[in-house]
């Protein structure tokens, strides 16, 4: 990945400006936006349906695939944010928060090379 052209931040000014344009905000609402996060999560996972490990490292190389990766990754991405900006909560420091909890939870002594399964937790 190259220099991010801009930050989180960023992104949900320029989010939240495209919803005041239209005067979406009314729609907008924490609930709504949280189902409409869930359906772009399905739409992601579609593109991979039934698709084995090699089948997606075939699609991985085809253009119009990728083209319609990048678009799930984004609605994803869009909705996520709008979430967090009409709940008041900073995604950047809820990610870095994760991370320290995450580190806790999962020491490198134990986990390296483990999957993060509940089937594989200590005793
Ligand atoms: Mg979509």
């Amino acid at each position: 990945m190259g220099d991010d052209p801009c930050t989180l931040k960023e992104l949900t000014e320029m989010i939240r400006d495209f919803v005041r344009e239209r005067d979406w905000e009314q729609y907008n609402r924490p609930l709504n936006l949280a189902i409409s996060t869930s359906i772009e999560v399905g739409e992601l996972l579609e593109l991979f349906q039934w698709k084995n490990e090699a089948d997606i490292e075939v699609a991985l190389n085809d253009e119009r695939f990728r083209e319609d990766l990048a678009s799930e990754i984004a609605d994803v991405l869009v909705y996520l944010l709008r979430v967090a900006d009409t709940t008041g909560i900073d995604p950047t420091q809820a990610v870095i928060d994760k991370m320290k909890k995450n580190r806790e939870k999962y020491p490198i002594d134990y986990w390296s090379g483990r999957a993060p399964s509940k089937f594989n937790r200590p005793e």
